[in-house]
């Protein structure tokens, strides 16, 4: 059956203020298992600023029995009020305040979308962002509409010793002559519905104490299962890095008595910035030694600071409506990459993020699901929280950071604070205290903002040697975009340098405008020249530096230049940029070429020059690790653009670890032997580089020497006495068929079957094996006893991982890794579509493969699409994969 009901779209220019406003809401909530009981009395009244005051007041909700309704006491009538599946229409009110107490029941239990109010091992969690409040009472469920919460819990004493919400625990007590107990929480400020929590269960409580520097004590407490409180202290110590991180780089103090952090195991996204009350994917909590490695630790230090940051920018300052999105996301992205990087080391960071933006966010701009940082329209909001509005998001912010300068940037975020605290605000309203704070129009930088695509800028550059001039010519040019035929051109902020012969900056003296004292030009024509006087000696430009501008560089530079800044420009990023680029360079004629053989001459000049990186004593190991680990192959595809085939892609890659293995044997080796093995685990970012040094040389020794490299890993992973040396030996034998991989894994698994964070990882192992044999694999797993559809985890560790991060197996020819995921999203929406549709993005680059795969992709799309009772969700997400 062909879906008939197409969902409808929502668009940014349909915005039209509430007619109604609530003051206050106060919620008395029965927890039951099967049936919570909920009034909600809604303090309302008439938007004076809203032209549709006086009329029909609309309240959402779903999936809600209505017990019971009144307003001012008094019982509607039937007659007064409509309810279909969405809405509870009243049609007409007085017009003055009132108080509308609405009764309804709600079954917890079979909540398996986990929106709204679900039970997660036992414990009773809500999800609210972005409308799943209207799942727990009828309301006015938009992000403009901010109220004062009370709100009363009641449960089971022996079934939720603990009963959280948001702001201030105000009263608690046993209800005499029953088992039950409440609790009663006030949240002095304002809020929207999407920022409302509750969670009540059996958990363990981690304490500690955070003064501000206004000299306020904050009670900091992490709720977890029991048995997991020693797990806890390192998201007790990011939390409290990040508190002051944000009092000391953005001057934002906390603002309650009590700051909690609930880790739940089944939960949609990452976490939620609940005011008070983050609820968190425990996977973002928990850690220590024996069970997360290096890069779990760093996650959870900026997931951590990420949801806290929200307290500001999300919370006191939050969204509009959905459009504006990236308002609270974008912003909050950049500023715990900012935190990370300020207690870190600040070029690793930049390029781990960047290798995040191109993997993510720019395969998604150059498909069908391209989009604006603020799209203009969507289906289904939950769509919508995108490596896009994230991840450029961030970038657009940080271009704006480059712009007017690290002071310059600081006193507009002041006047954003000071402007907008208490506000639902805009982009337009961000943008403009940026502009008020800097004097400059950003009306062409806005474009960012609403234009689709990776822009491409083309450079060409040529040294006058007799006028002592260097000549830079650059183009700027942007892709059509579903629904986005032409573009204007972007205000694009590339931070550069001419390096001289030694790797020394030149002074950039530029025609038109003297010496940059900001190295720093903007492009804002679809071709301008940049003419630098007094350039005596040959310069290397090195264009883009720290990746100011999220571009597709393209140019005329050679490889003997890219080669030369690889070993000695003063910008880290560029270094391994020109890295990099080399090595897509190498690949992509291995592609070409018969057999997908390298170049000898290439790979051992990229080669010559990796080693002496690798023997540079001024650099940090965390950066030579990214330094030897080759572009992925989804970027690689992402290059060719078209006529992909993953299989090929996977072999010239291959073919350069290869090459690359051999030839740098002896250093590899000598950096291998000086991982240190035992010995007590820290996580810091010193220890934690030469771990990913050493295992990045195991990658490439494994390549070079595929048996004894195996040898190497099965030893690595035996002697291991941290997850991150266990989990670096497994990275490297997963991806090889041999018998030590079926002997490591087997053994993790022995070992770690009862720690489901630690299942995940085994099941994401076995999803990711390149070779014959992983389809079958990934299909017995989901028969496993420990397999389950419902938690979401568990399904993206070996579903997801398998369309993710298995270009070769998910595309394979004969279209089955495309069939079994299919029918994971057809099996997955029917309860949980949020879910269901983000694995349904996997499909988005179908169209750049060669024309077999290209085809088994347009059938399972097709078919998925046309099924009976699609998701709003998943149809939006397929429908437009296949029209874009
Ligand atoms: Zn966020």
């Amino acid at each position: 059956m062909i879906r008939t009901d197409t969902p409808q779209t929502i668009r940014l220019t349909d915005y039209r203020a509430p007619g109604y406003l609530i003051n206050h809401v106060s919620l008395n909530v029965r927890l039951n298992r099967e049936a919570t009981r909920i009034t909600a009395r809604l303090d309302l009244l008439p938007n004076p600023a809203s032209p549709d005051a006086g009329g029909p007041l609309v309240l959402d909700g779903q999936g809600l029995r209505l017990e019971a309704i009144n307003i001012d006491g008094v019982p509607l009538t039937e007659d007064q009020y409509s309810l279909d599946n969405e809405h509870l229409t009243i049609h007409k009110l007085p017009q003055r305040a009132v108080c509308i107490e609405t009764e309804t029941t709600v079954d917890p239990s079979a909540n398996k979308a986990l929106s709204g109010l679900y039970l997660s091992n036992g414990v009773y969690c809500t999800q609210c962002e972005a409308e799943g409040f209207r799942r727990i009472a009828f309301f006015l469920d938009r992000p403009d509409v901010l109220s004062r919460y009370r709100v009363r819990l009641e449960a089971r004493k022996s079934e939720a010793p603990q009963l959280l919400s948001n702001g201030n625990l105000v009263m608690a007590g046993d209800i005499v002559g029953s088992d039950r107990h409440f609790a009663i929480w006030e949240d002095p400020h304002l809020k929207p519905s999407y920022l409302f929590a509750m969670v009540a269960g059996d958990l363990a409580c981690v304490e500690d104490s955070f003064t501000t520097r206004s000299g306020r004590k904050v009670l900091l407490q992490i709720y977890v299962e029991h048995g997991k409180e020693e797990r806890c202290g390192w998201a007790m110590t990011s939390l409290k890095a990040a508190m002051k991180w944000d009092e000391e780089r953005f001057g934002r103090e906390y603002d309650l008595d009590r700051f909690m952090i609930v880790a739940v195991s089944d939960f949609n996204m990452g976490a939620m910035e609940n005011k008070g009350l983050n609820i968190f994917n425990d996977k973002y909590v928990l850690a220590s030694p024996d069970s997360a490695t290096d890069q779990d630790y760093a996650h959870i230090e900026s997931v951590i600071a990420h949801e806290y940051f929200h307290n500001w920018t999300g919370n006191r300052i939050t969204c509009r409506d959905w459009f504006q999105l990236c308002l609270k996301e974008g912003l909050t992205v950049y500023r715990d990459q900012e935190f990370s990087s300020d207690i870190r080391s600040r070029p690793v960071k930049r390029i781990s993020d960047v290798k995040l933006l191109r993997a993510q966010q720019f395969a998604e701009d150059a498909g069908p699901l391209a989009h604006p940082v603020r799209p203009s329209s969507y289906m289904e909001i939950n769509n919508f929280y995108t490596a896009t509005v994230y991840e450029k998001g961030a970038e657009v912010v940080r271009m704006l950071a480059t712009l007017l300068g690290e002071e310059g940037f600081r006193k507009a975020m002041d006047i954003y604070f000071a402007r907008h605290d208490g506000d639902a605000a805009t982009v337009e309203d961000f943008v403009k205290c940026m502009e008020d704070a800097s004097g400059r129009d950003l009306s062409q930088f806005f474009h960012w903002y609403e234009q689709a695509g990776t822009p491409q800028v083309m450079a060409q550059s040529r040294w006058l040697q007799s006028e002592g001039v260097f000549e830079l010519t650059l183009t700027q040019s942007l892709a059509p975009t579903p629904g986005q035929p032409t573009k204007p051109d972007l205000d694009i902020p590339l931070a550069m340098g001419l390096v001289g012969p030694v790797g020394e900056d030149m002074p950039l003296d530029l025609e038109g405008t003297g010496v940059l004292n900001n190295p720093v030009i903007e492009l804002r024509e679809a071709v301008q020249v940049f003419r630098f006087r007094n350039v005596r000696q040959r310069p290397v430009p090195s264009l883009n530096r720290g990746f100011s501008a999220p571009v597709r560089l393209v140019s005329n530079f050679s490889a003997a230049d890219e080669v030369a800044l690889m070993g000695r420009d003063s910008d880290p990023f560029n270094r391994w940029e020109m890295a990099q680029n080399r090595a897509s360079e190498i690949i992509t004629r291995a592609i070409a070429a018969p057999d997908h053989a390298v170049s000898a001459d290439l790979a051992r000049g990229y080669g010559e020059a990796l080693k002496r990186v690798l023997a540079d004593n001024g650099l940090e190991d965390a950066f030579k690790a990214l330094m030897a680990m080759l572009p992925g192959e989804q970027d690689l595809a992402r290059e060719l653009g078209s006529n992909v085939d993953p299989a090929a892609i996977h072999a010239a890659r291959d073919a350069l670890r290869r090459a690359l293995g051999t030839q740098l044997e002896a250093e590899l080796q000598r950096i291998w032997e000086a991982l240190p093995t035992g010995g007590a685990y820290s996580p810091d970012p010193a220890s934690a580089g030469r771990r990913s040094l050493g295992h990045a040389a195991l990658d490439l020794l494994i390549a070079g020497d595929a048996a004894s490299g195996a040898q190497l890993a099965l030893g690595h992973f035996h002697a291991a006495t941290n997850m991150t040396d266990k989990m670096g030996a497994l990275n490297v034998l997963a991806r090889i068929d041999c018998p030590q991989r079926e002997e490591a894994l087997s053994a993790f698994y022995d070992s770690h079957r009862s720690d489901p964070l630690l299942v995940d990882k085994w099941m994401t192992l076995n999803a990711v094996a390149p070779f014959e044999g992983a389809i079958a694999r990934v299909r017995e797993l989901m028969q496993h006893e420990l397999f389950d559809i419902t938690r979401p985890n568990r399904v993206r560790a070996l579903i997801g991982s398998f369309a993710a991060m298995n270009p070769v197996q998910f595309n394979a020819p004969s279209g089955e890794g495309y069939e079994l995921v299919a029918g994971v999203i057809e099996k997955l929406d029917g309860f949980n579509p949020q879910v269901a549709a983000r694995l349904a993005t996997n499909y988005r680059s179908w169209r750049a493969l060669e024309p077999g795969r290209r085809a088994k992709a347009h059938d399972t799309l097709t078919r998925l699409r046309d099924r009976a009772n699609v998701s709003r969700d998943t149809f939006e997400i397929i429908s437009k994969s296949l029209e874009g």
